[in-house]
């Protein structure tokens, strides 16, 4: 059973427990609290007092460094236990989990070393009896909310920021996927923490995400998720005007010039489109091919989209695992055919697969639609499963121009062996991230997040740093003298 962490302890209640479900498989493999209003409550006044009394906020920076070293080194040493948790709980391939794993570490350790290092910045001024220092210091209580597609990894972003500059934190994974969470709680518990820096609670959207919202204890909202929500998460916080970084949904462009490497460019739309089966923010779900080479490449997509093997993530064999949920495999699939009486051309997939071993599962078979055109829903909205639209496209400024007109801004990558062509598109593109020749990869040390509706702010890097701390300008005048504004 999943626990409550609230000042410093693990805590129960007598809700009911919901019911934690492995997509794999389709059975309930645990359960978790529910916390209630007043457990929220009691969450944000315990990370209220502890940034209040200034223990952690005043703490040596190297200090705070270690916390994160030290949970790297929890994660690192427990990382078989942690890819099995993760894998139970989003139904990814273990081999996904612990790739997972790898980049948490990567973050935590990138942020221990940046975090312990951020100097005041001071300037030398005309009057040498005048000192005007900036410094950073720590917004307060961060309430950091996740979404179920990648626990570890969007909680670990914002928990290695935020608690390296001196916040505290209250921390919800979705109430679909909380044993990773739960289980580096277990691993800050193991690091001397004190009580009340980092709290833990779990359940749903409403009311436990919203009283994370609404309360005006909280100082800042990170929150990960859809566009629904996240606008609803901006227009809460606004009653208090509460700082909001915001990382959403994406419609991803991948666009393929017929002079590109043909081979890489398929391999890589497959894993752009169907790794961790499409349930990805920066999926590749949008492919757009130049003419000449749409119809040869098409068919080699499909042939080896096809041969993907689906099952349970546990199997060594398996290369992409089921969706979240039976809803939410209800809810790709209504796209699909949606799309299809819109008018695309089914080539691949479009339903759950067959196979009696996949019936318990959430599964959904690689799809590709084809003839597809920008005014298409499917085109336009974010499916968030193993599903890639495909378009042909003539020139380059027409790709840009249809590849920008979308409400969202996340990410997209460029194929071609013009090096001149890829930087001019890449700049041409409004993403919060371009991929040149490849698709996926990110660094801890490059921001990440979305132009237009993909979001506002940025996760990683030192802009990722910045998101949780205030800015203070300290003008110190060693010479006090009257202004003489009001004389006479
Ligand atoms: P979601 O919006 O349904 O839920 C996200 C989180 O918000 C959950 O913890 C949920 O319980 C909570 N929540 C729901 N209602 C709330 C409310 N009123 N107030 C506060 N919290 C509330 O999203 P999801 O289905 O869990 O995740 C999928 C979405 O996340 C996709 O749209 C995907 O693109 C996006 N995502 C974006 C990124 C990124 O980096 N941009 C990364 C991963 C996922």
């Amino acid at each position: 059973m999943r626990g409550l962490y609230i000042d410093g302890s693990w805590r129960t209640n007598d809700t009911e427990r919901r019911p934690v479900t492995d997509p794999g498989t389709g059975e309930v493999i645990d359960r978790a609290v529910e916390a209630s209003v007043g457990d929220v409550r009691a969450a944000i006044a315990a990370a209220r007092s502890a940034f209040d009394d200034g223990g952690w906020s005043y703490t040596d920076p190297a200090r705070r460094a270690e916390v994160l070293r030290g949970l790297a080194a929890g994660l690192v040493r427990d990382r078989d236990e942690v890819a099995r948790l993760e894998t139970l709980d989003t139904g990814k391939t273990v081999a996904e989990s612990h790739a997972d794993i790898e980049d948490s570490v990567a973050v935590l350790r990138y942020y221990a070393e940046i975090g312990a290092g951020e100097a005041p910045g001071a300037i030398a001024l005309p009057r040498p009896s005048v000192t005007s220092i900036v410094t950073r210091e720590p917004v307060g209580v961060c309430a950091l909310i996740c979404p179920w597609n990648y626990p570890l990894l969007q909680l670990t972003w914002k928990l290695a920021p935020a608690l390296v500059a001196g916040n505290t934190i209250v921390a919800k994974p979705s109430e679909l996927t909380p044993l990773t969470t739960s289980k580096l709680f277990e691993l800050l518990d193991e690091l001397d923490l004190p009580a009340g820096v980092a709290n833990l609670v779990l359940g749903a959207g409403q009311p436990v995400g919203h009283e994370l919202v609404a309360s005006p204890d909280v100082d800042l909202v990170s929150f990960t998720g859809g566009l629904v929500t996240g606008k609803m998460v901006m227009r809460e916080a606004a009653v208090n005007v509460k700082r909001v970084a915001l990382e959403l949904g994406g419609k991803n462009p991948n666009i393929v010039f017929a002079d590109a490497d043909i081979d890489a460019a398929v391999d890589n739309a497959l894993t752009a489109a169907f790794v961790h089966a499409g349930q990805v923010c920066s999926a590749g779900a949008r492919l757009m091919v130049e003419a000449p080479l749409h119809d040869r490449f098409v068919d080699a997509l499909v042939d080896r989209a096809a041969k993907i093997r689906l099952g349970n993530g546990f199997d060594d064999a398996t290369q992409m695992g089921p969706v979240i949920s039976a809803a939410h495999r209800d809810k790709v699939d209504g796209h699909v055919q949606r799309g299809v009486a819109e008018g695309a051309t089914l080539a691949l997939g479009g339903r759950p697969p067959d196979d009696d071993h996949l019936q318990g599962g959430f599964f959904y078979l690689p799809t590709v639609l084809v003839d597809c055109d920008d005014d298409l829903n499917v085109v336009r909205e974010e499916i968030f499963g193993p599903v890639v639209t495909v378009e042909r496209f003539a020139t380059e400024d027409e790709v840009v121009r249809r590849a920008n007109a979308t409400i969202y801004g996340l990410a997209g990558a460029v194929w071609t062996a013009d090096a001149d062509r890829a930087r001019a598109v890449a700049r041409a593109l409004r993403l919060g991230t371009v991929w040149i020749n490849d698709y996926h990869p990110y660094l801890p040390h490059a921001e990440w997040g979305g132009f237009k509706q993909s979001g506002s702010g940025r996760e990683l890097g030192r802009l990722g740093l910045e998101e949780y701390c205030e800015t203070k300008h300290v003008y110190r005048n060693e010479s006090p003298a009257p202004t003489g504004w009001f004389d006479g």
